[in-house]
């Protein structure tokens, strides 16, 4: 049956009317450099371990979950170690689901979201799904943000919940400990630290995990998206108060992490020094790229991320699709004069940056 109406015509919410879908595109191309994926397949050891796992709980699946997730909570405590306990682990499907939770608890109609410009296309569309208005602060032009700065936009714009990506998607950028406690202090609302890429930045570099201890208002959210390699098992998570997480159970749809998931996860974690072996390797692909694109005379951005955002692209448009056309798929962020590219294998690496050094460098 063909389509019967227009979305013009349904009796949707007035909020929702012109807006358009997240729509990264999917498409099969041999080198897809487009999402931050982690390109490393799972190692068959990992997958057939995981299997077990997931063959026991399927003997189970005639029961609902554990609402509450306990192992995989007691897993994520230990992987993220600061003396975290479960009861301060909160997890869903994508950290994803996770921020929605927070903005369904603390944001939602009447209310605000906010962040620093150009951020993760996803935090307005989440804001918007659940009735918020996003606002967006600004950044220096070269995307970072002083404390002084970020203290006086948010007090300014007064939000019910900010966003602060570290390192920052789209840009690669990481804000300091300071940025963030400045924030924290000129916020009413709750503050939402999403280390999505965290792994990625150098091994010495401080997590806002750290900060957590005294800050109810605080959460810090992490994924396994990214350096875990695990974005097709949608799995995401923070670290709060238990207080703060006592929030989120009045927004979560009862048992909202299958069986499944539970027990993929929990086994994934349990092979965690396998899973991020490929961090390492992944970090010099990021750090090869930089450096070709500088020599090829674009401008790129530095990246604590596995992806490099780069300028000094006349028409982005242009090359997305002379890249497209070279079986290399990368990404406009919609940053005037930029794309962004993700780290992948040596082998992916190599087909993009010889794919665009063969397109000619930039005038
Ligand atoms: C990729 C990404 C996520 C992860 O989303 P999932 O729903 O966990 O896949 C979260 N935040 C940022 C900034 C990201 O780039």
């Amino acid at each position: 049956m063909g389509r019967v109406t227009s979305l013009d015509e349904l009796p949707l919410r007035d909020d929702l009317r012109g807006l358009t879908p997240y729509g990264a595109p999917q498409v099969p191309l041999p080198v897809a450099l487009n999402v931050n994926e982690n390109t490393h397949a799972v190692p068959e050891a990992v997958v057939a371990d995981i299997l077990d796992d997931v063959a026991i709980a399927l003997s189970d699946v005639n029961r609902y979950p554990d609402r509450e997730f306990t192992e995989l909570r007691e897993a994520f405590a230990t992987y993220l170690g600061h003396n975290l306990r479960a009861e301060q682990i909160w997890a869903g499907n994508g950290s994803n689901e996770v921020l929605q939770h927070i903005l369904q608890a603390f944001a939602g109609p009447g209310r605000s979201v906010f962040g620093f410009a150009p951020t993760y296309s996803m935090y307005p569309l989440i804001a918007q799904g659940t009735g918020a208005a996003w606002i967006a602060g600004t950044r220096e032009d070269d995307y970072t943000i002083t404390p002084e700065d970020a203290a006086a936009q948010v007090a300014a714009a007064d939000p019910d919940v900010v966003l602060l990506c570290t390192p920052n998607n789209p840009t690669g950028t990481p804000l300091g400990l300071d940025v963030i406690e400045a924030v924290y202090d000129a916020a009413r609302g709750v503050v939402v630290v999403d280390e999505a890429y965290q792994e990625f930045a150098p091994r010495e570099a401080a997590s806002a995990l750290s900060l957590l201890p005294g800050r109810a208002r605080l959460a810090v959210s992490r994924t396994m998206s990214k350096a875990f390699a695990f974005a097709g098992g949608r799995v995401g998570y923070l670290a709060a108060d238990p207080t703060f997480i006592d929030a989120l159970r009045l927004v979560r749809l009862p048992y909202h992490l299958s069986a499944l998931t539970q027990a993929a996860a929990t086994a994934a974690l349990r092979n965690s020094s396998t899973m991020l072996a490929m961090v390492d390797e992944i970090v010099e692909q990021r750090d090869r790229i930089s450096a070709t694109l500088q020599a090829l005379g674009y401008a790129p951005h530095p990246s604590w991320s596995n992806f490099v955002l780069f300028g000094g692209v006349d028409d982005p448009q242009e090359l997305w699709r002379a890249l497209y056309d070279r079986g290399v798929l990368i990404r406009d962020v919609g940053i005037p004069g930029h794309l962004r590219v993700t780290a992948g294998t040596e082998a992916e690496t190599t087909a993009f940056l010889e794919a665009l050094a063969s397109i000619g460098s930039p005038a």
